[in-house]
């Protein structure tokens, strides 16, 4: 057990082993690092109750005066910053219902600023991303929500280069972006059932990376009424 675990990083010190393991284990609450539980009663309500409409995402190119809402549950500072990390970098999957929920008080947000119920597609996870964790943090989070009594369907495919985006300069990046997503068969059969489609993600900072999404839907025929993220950056 100790060799595979080496394996995995050599350069990890005994005190990390043990705390990724009472992460994995549930001992010791990942946003306050206080013992007992996964999410303390005091994160957990430190976290709730900020889901609000963040922004409106402006789609004139595609219909003139045609906004779509995003809205985010909370802003991405510890301890939900903490916790996505804990969820997706030390692979602690029993965190995905716990982040499924905070999504879910997003989409009530877009429900109570009058968007319609929806099907639910999320942002595909990078493919280098899977690789690297050993798992698909996006396909968990969508798991758990069709449990949860959602209908959740994948339309989008991850066509985002490899890890490779922070050394690009703007303009290529951009280009990047343009040719992140593309459709999936599913997409063609629901574009026909006409299904009014949330699109979902994880973290949004700067929104691109959900607005491309949408755009490549719409442009494909799909209906948008609105965009969700567990967790947003503070507006500057
Ligand atoms: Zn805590």
């Amino acid at each position: 057990m100790q060799r595979i675990k080496l394996e995995i990083n050599p350069g990890m010190k005994p005190g990390i082993l043990s705390d990724i393991a009472d992460l994995v284990l549930g001992r010791r609450c990942v946003g306050c690092n206080e013992g007992g539980t996964i999410l303390c009663p005091e994160c957990d309500a430190h976290i709730k109750g900020h889901s609000h409409i963040a922004r409106d995402f402006r789609f004139d190119e595609i219909q003139e005066g045609l906004r779509i809402p995003l809205a985010v549950a909370c802003v991405y500072a510890p301890p939900m910053s903490t916790l996505i990390y804990s969820y997706k970098d030390a692979h602690v999957p029993a965190l995905a219902p716990v982040l499924s929920r905070y999504l879910e008080s997003a989409l009530d947000e877009l429900s109570t600023s009058g968007v319609p119920k929806a099907t639910l597609t999320p942002i595909p996870t990078r493919s280098a991303a899977i690789r690297r964790r050993g798992f698909d943090a996006m396909e968990l989070i969508s798991r758990n929500l069709i449990k949860r009594g959602h209908v959740v369907e994948h339309m989008l495919t991850d066509n985002r280069t490899a890890g490779h985006s922070k050394a690009l300069d703007s303009r290529s990046r951009s280009r990047e972006v343009q040719d992140a997503f593309a459709i999936t068969p599913t997409t063609q059969r629901l574009i026909k059932k006409a299904n009014p489609i949330i699109i979902f993600d994880d973290v949004t900072t700067t929104g691109s990376t959900l607005k491309e999404a949408a755009m490549t839907l719409m442009q494909a025929g799909v209906q948008i009424v609105g965009v969700a993220a567990i967790a947003g950056a503070r507006k500057r």
